[in-house]
């Protein structure tokens, strides 16, 4: 059998199931004050009533009253004790329920008081006690309507609807006022019950509402403590990147410096050998002793001449083996390309190739490290050399700059007339380690795309309509944007839509 204990119907629904045992819970909690009515008030209505009715009656109803008071009481105390009583509210709602429609019953049986009372004056005193007795019962029952209900029904009717069936018209009245009275009680106790039960579930679901705010600023917490560890982690690796990436930049450089030895040797070979000569030629002119002062001037002007080209080229080899961290100005391109100018034609002249330049000085400048950048087109310019070298024809290599259609950005070209890519290998260039030379390393382009990325640029290669290659990159013009981080080497990317990189 289902008894609707709750005025919802029991739910599946954790705050109702909760709603209900709080009721309980508070039924419980203020049963103490209805025992307060029946011992006190159960004895002082049969002492009342000691001399007007037969004392075995009145000693009957006194002791079947104070049982089940006595059963109310002893549910409080297990109640109390019971410490999965939230679990199962109906059941602990039924047995209280159970009790006061005793304790109504026995409040009822005062039936028999009025039939027994000698006068309408007694009458109206046992009314008026359960009236009171009514009256606080309810109160205290108010959080589960079956119970204030099952308690109220069996005190109340039998005593008014007797009084009612009275042809005496002041107990008829009396009946009346009683009903009345009643249907005031249980109605007042509904509105009451209704307005607890919304109240109740009001604070529980703000109760639900601050924990799960609770634990979703814990979540939060969570996330944000792993985020900055993340982050840190990041940091930490992005700065080991960049690290490895300077370190192999300056091996690549030196590697090519390496390459381009013999060529170096012979060019600062040269003004040796011419400092040698005009030492000899002013010793000659000493020893002779025909000492013309314009021609010792002279002699003396050319050795020195050929130092400084000889100490020129020593100081760009020394700046472009120098290892450091990554320096990031405004630069001109036309100042970059003017500084390795020496270092591309050597190496074009010895196989006789020749560079043209295009470079204006009123582009704007680019934020870059120029060693860096210098690096990128001197790769490009050997790489350029190599695929001419076999092919037939004089090989040119034009290099230029221009500002970049995109805006905020200069491009720079590097155009050979050489063998051009195969197609079988364009989708690899750009990978570590690829290379189609007997000695190559196949680090160049990468290195290069590593270092114009972390520039904030973008590298990429477009075969030309009659014969060899263009490699252009951009860089950013100083004042518009900034380097991104550097990308490790071997976590580059190969762009092949089309017959681009
Ligand atoms: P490496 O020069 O050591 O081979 P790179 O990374 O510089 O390494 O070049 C990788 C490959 O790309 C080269 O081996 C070559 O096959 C190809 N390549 C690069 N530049 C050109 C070019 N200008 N023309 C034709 N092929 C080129």
């Amino acid at each position: 059998m289902n008894i609707p204990f709750f005025s919802s119907s029991v739910s599946d629904d954790p705050l109702t199931r909760r709603v209900h045992a709080q009721q309980v819970r508070l039924l419980y909690a203020q049963a103490p004050l209805g025992f307060i009515a029946g011992l006190l008030i159960a004895p002082m209505l049969t002492a009342m009533l000691w001399n007007v009715i037969p004392h075995p009656v009145l000693l009957i109803w006194l002791a079947l009253l104070e049982t089940t008071l006595l059963i109310r009481l002893a549910l409080t105390i297990a109640f109390r004790r019971c410490a999965n009583a939230d679990n199962e509210p109906a059941r602990w709602a039924t047995r209280y329920t159970f009790a006061c429609a005793a304790s109504g019953c026995c409040w009822g049986g005062t039936l028999i008081l009025f039939i027994l009372s000698p006068s309408v004056v007694y009458d109206a005193f046992i009314a008026l006690v359960l009236g009171g007795v009514l009256m606080s019962g309810v109160l205290t029952m108010t959080p589960v309507p079956m119970t204030y209900r099952a308690y109220a029904m069996p005190l109340a009717l039998p005593p008014l609807l007797w009084l009612l069936v009275q042809d005496d018209l002041m107990r008829a009245a009396m009946g009346a006022a009683g009903l009345l009275y009643l249907l005031l009680v249980v109605a007042a106790a509904h509105r009451y019950h209704q307005t607890l039960t919304q109240s109740l579930r009001l604070a529980l679901s703000n109760g639900e509402l601050a924990q799960s705010f609770a634990a979703a600023k814990q979540q939060a917490e969570t996330h944000y403590r792993q985020l900055i560890a993340a982050l840190a982690e990041e940091e930490r690796i992005s700065a080991t990147a960049q690290r490895q990436q300077t370190l192999l930049a300056h091996a690549s450089r030196l590697n090519t410096l390496g390459e381009m030895a013999s060529g170096l040797v012979h060019e600062i070979n040269q003004p040796m050998t011419a400092i040698s000569l005009y030492t000899e030629v002013g010793l000659a002119q000493v020893r002779s002793g025909a000492l013309e002062p314009a021609e010792i001037r002279e002699t003396l002007e050319k050795i020195a001449a050929q130092s400084t080209r000889a100490s020129a080229i020593i100081q760009k080899i020394r700046r472009f083996a120098r290892q450091g961290q990554s320096q990031y100005a405004p630069v001109r391109i036309d100042a970059l390309l003017n500084e390795i100018a020496d270092f591309l034609n050597l190496e074009a002249q010895r196989y006789a190739i020749a560079i043209h330049y295009d470079a204006s000085p009123d582009l704007p400048a680019v934020l870059a490290d120029g060693l860096q950048v210098q690096q990128v087109i001197l790769n490009l310019v050997r790489n350029a050399i190599d695929a001419m070298n076999d092919s037939q024809g004089a090989g040119l290599i034009a290099i230029s700059a221009r500002a970049n259609p995109n805006p905020g950005a200069v491009e720079i070209r590097v155009q050979d007339t050489g063998a051009g890519l195969h197609p079988d290998t364009v989708g690899q260039l750009l990978h570590p380690f690829f290379t189609t030379k007997p000695d190559g390393l196949g680090l160049g382009l990468s290195i290069s795309q590593a270092i114009v990325e972390a520039h904030g640029g973008r590298l990429w290669a477009v075969p030309n309509v009659d014969r060899g290659v263009t490699f252009h990159f951009t860089l950013p013009l100083a004042h518009y944007a900034e380097p991104s981080e550097p990308v490790a080497p071997v976590a580059l990317s190969v762009e092949t839509t089309g017959i681009r990189l």
